[in-house]
């Protein structure tokens, strides 16, 4: 399992650079100060896992961040019996770390996990705001600082996987999408250092190529490709072949619909 724990603020850092597109800051700290959960709804690489490193930065809180996947367990969150030294010990999982700290814990694709991980979970984000450790016997309250986030992509892929409305009506929400080509454009510039008309060219090659709904594209260009983009670019490689390789063939296998594709891209630059 792929588990990230970050510990903000390091001495003298800057936060992480998040652009608001909403007023998702704000409700994030009202959020976080009444203990409420918080549910992140929206496409892969539109800022995410950045907004919630920025504000766990912003809080003063550590971030433990979990990929979630399809065997991960409720036992992965909370923790296990381990063996060393002839004998078993008791090791806490990321979830039950960030309960014991006061941290922010972030399950990315929450709902990719084994169903098992709604047991932990319902009881720590609805008023009880416990987790049970079965397998120990402890029952840990989460100090008023923890704060579980989820996040998921209700596009495409996951609507026959979709949150039970159960689990959903625990949390608060934000929605997030692509960011508008004004605000696009300055993440582009700032995350890569590539000039603005450059990238405004390229946030408007996104934007074409996420208005082509009729293609064989299960996801849309995203921001985390043009920017993956912009740092080819940036570093020399030559434009249209870095369209190609960072922003198109990751969208698709279907080499027709590739070159569909990349037809936009010519008449782009
Ligand atoms: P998600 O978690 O939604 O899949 P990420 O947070 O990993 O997406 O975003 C991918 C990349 O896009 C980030 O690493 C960052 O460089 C950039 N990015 C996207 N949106 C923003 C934003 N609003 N402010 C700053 N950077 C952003």
């Amino acid at each position: 399992m792929v588990t990230e724990v970050t510990q903000f603020p390091a001495s003298g850092e800057e936060l992480p650079f998040y652009q608001p597109q909403n007023r998702e800051v704000e409700l994030f700290s009202y959020a976080w100060r009444n203990q409420l959960p918080m549910l992140l709804k929206g496409p892969t690489g539109c800022g995410k896992t950045r907004f919630v490193e920025h504000m766990a930065a912003r809080l003063g809180r550590p971030l433990y961040t979990v990929a979630c996947h399809d065997d991960l367990t409720a036992a992965d969150l909370v923790g296990r019996h381990l063996i060393g030294d002839g004998s078993t010990y008791w090791n806490d999982g990321p979830l039950t770390r960030a309960v014991r700290e006061g941290a922010i814990c972030y399950l990315d694709e929450v709902v990719e996990a084994r169903k098992d991980t709604t047991v932990v979970l319902h009881p720590l984000s609805d008023n009880r705001r416990i987790l049970p450790i079965e397998r120990t016997g402890e029952t840990l309250h989460a100090p008023p600082e923890f704060m579980l986030v989820v996040s998921y992509n209700p596009g495409y892929q996951n609507m026959l996987k979709g949150m039970k409305p159960s689990t959903r009506q625990r949390f608060v929400s934000a929605r997030f999408d692509f960011p508008d080509a004004q605000t696009e454009q300055e993440i582009v510039v700032r995350e890569t250092g590539i000039g603005p008309e450059l990238a405004r060219r390229l946030v408007e090659l996104a934007h074409g190529l996420r208005a082509l709904k009729d293609h064989d594209i299960e996801e849309s260009a995203s921001t985390r490709l043009l920017i993956y983009t912009a740092q080819l670019i940036r570093d020399g490689f030559e434009a249209t072949e870095a369209c190609r390789a960072a922003l198109i063939e990751p969208l698709t296998d279907d080499e027709a619909t590739v070159e569909a594709l990349m037809d936009v891209v010519q008449a782009s630059f």
